[in-house]
């Protein structure tokens, strides 16, 4: 039998490429060789976005449509829209009798997001929703998750939860392993150290040409290079951090042009702008498609969360008959 991923992205917006190089592209890479369940995160997006339900019901179709754009294929994957499958509720219940709340607030992730977010007084939800993401793993006994950087503390912590199930009823559930990309956490354009849907500094997959054009126009560069004759410092340079992610052949190049003063940030810009579209022109293509066929997303989401339901409810069987909740 083949082993297990599942990993997803919360439907609050639209993919970009942080989400590109930090995850989809090992989804894509990785969808033969392991059964692939990508999670349409709808309750965890609710933890930061519960007053907008209508943004978080169109992110389900264009998040689908986002992770089927860069070629993850249809009759391989299973989507999995989160709020249809009760045995994540039911998990994120149970595991929440072994989780400390102590160990929740110290969760450095948590602690960025609340900041972003300018929470002082987190709600019960937010604070929680690493042990729901361990539910999310776990229904379906996934063995690798393909994540970003920021996800490293709720890993740490799924596997805390499962050994700490294991020891108490009885070995039922798999330890979760992460997989990390070579770009586990892209900036964004204005320098933030994370490219963020929520954050308004992001290239999206459903960009067009002239989009992603303006947008790398504007992107944070080296401040003290006032012009083309100065020496340029590539390490603090938005731009340059895209054409080591994006443009592998061309970055060693670039970064001794710009330190030599031998490419201006106009050039070196433009030359990004053609290498990203150029990727991004045929996940267009492939978005025009799933766009004018919608029904068919609709369908896979269905469908996915029903086969979903199905290891689902086998896998609340074995974790009820461990803890002994059966009559
Ligand atoms: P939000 O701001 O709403 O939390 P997000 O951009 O953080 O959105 P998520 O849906 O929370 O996106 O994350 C989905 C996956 O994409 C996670 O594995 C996350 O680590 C990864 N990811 C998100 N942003 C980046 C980034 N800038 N670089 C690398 N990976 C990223
Ligand atoms: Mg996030």
């Amino acid at each position: 039998m083949k082993k297990r991923i599942l990993t997803g992205d919360r439907t609050t917006g639209k993919l970009h490429l942080g989400h590109f190089v930090g995850s989809l592209q090992n989804r894509v890479k990785l969808q033969d060789e392991y059964d692939t369940f990508i999670l349409l995160a709808d309750i965890q997006a609710l933890t930061t976005h519960f007053n907008n339900p209508e943004l978080i019901n169109s992110s389900i179709y264009n998040i689908a449509i986002d992770n089927l754009s860069v070629g993850l294929d249809p009759n391989k994957i299973t989507f999995v829209q989160q709020s249809q499958v009760p045995a994540i509720a039911e998990l994120t219940v149970f595991y929440s009798m072994l989780v400390s709340v102590n160990s929740l607030r110290h969760n450095p992730t948590i602690k960025s997001e609340a900041m972003q977010y300018g929470y002082d007084d987190l709600t019960y939800g937010f604070l929680g929703y690493p042990i729901s993401q361990t539910a999310d793993i776990t229904f379906c006994n996934a063995d690798l998750v393909p994540v970003g950087d920021d996800q490293l503390p709720h890993m740490e912590q799924a596997r805390k939860i499962v050994r700490r199930f294991n020891d108490l009823y009885g070995e039922t559930l798999k330890v979760p392993k992460e997989l990390l990309s070579a770009t586990p956490r892209l900036p964004g354009l204005d320098g933030n150290s994370k490219m963020g849907k929520s954050l308004g500094n992001a290239i999206y997959l459903s960009d067009d040409a002239e989009t992603v054009t303006a947008k790398v126009k504007s992107a944070l560069t080296d401040m003290n290079r006032i012009s083309v004759a100065n020496r340029g410092n590539p390490d603090i340079c938005m731009v340059n951090k895209y054409h080591k992610a994006f443009n592998v052949d061309e970055y060693e190049n670039i970064c001794d042009m710009c330190r030599n003063a031998k490419i201006g940030c106009v050039a070196c810009k433009k030359t990004l702008s053609i290498r990203l579209n150029q990727m991004l022109d045929p996940f267009r293509e492939r978005r025009r498609y799933f766009e004018n066929h919608q029904g068919e997303v609709r369908d896979l989401i269905v469908c996915g969360t029903s086969r979903a339901n199905e290891i689902g409810a086998e896998t609340m069987s074995n974790v009820k008959k461990a803890m002994k909740i059966i009559i």
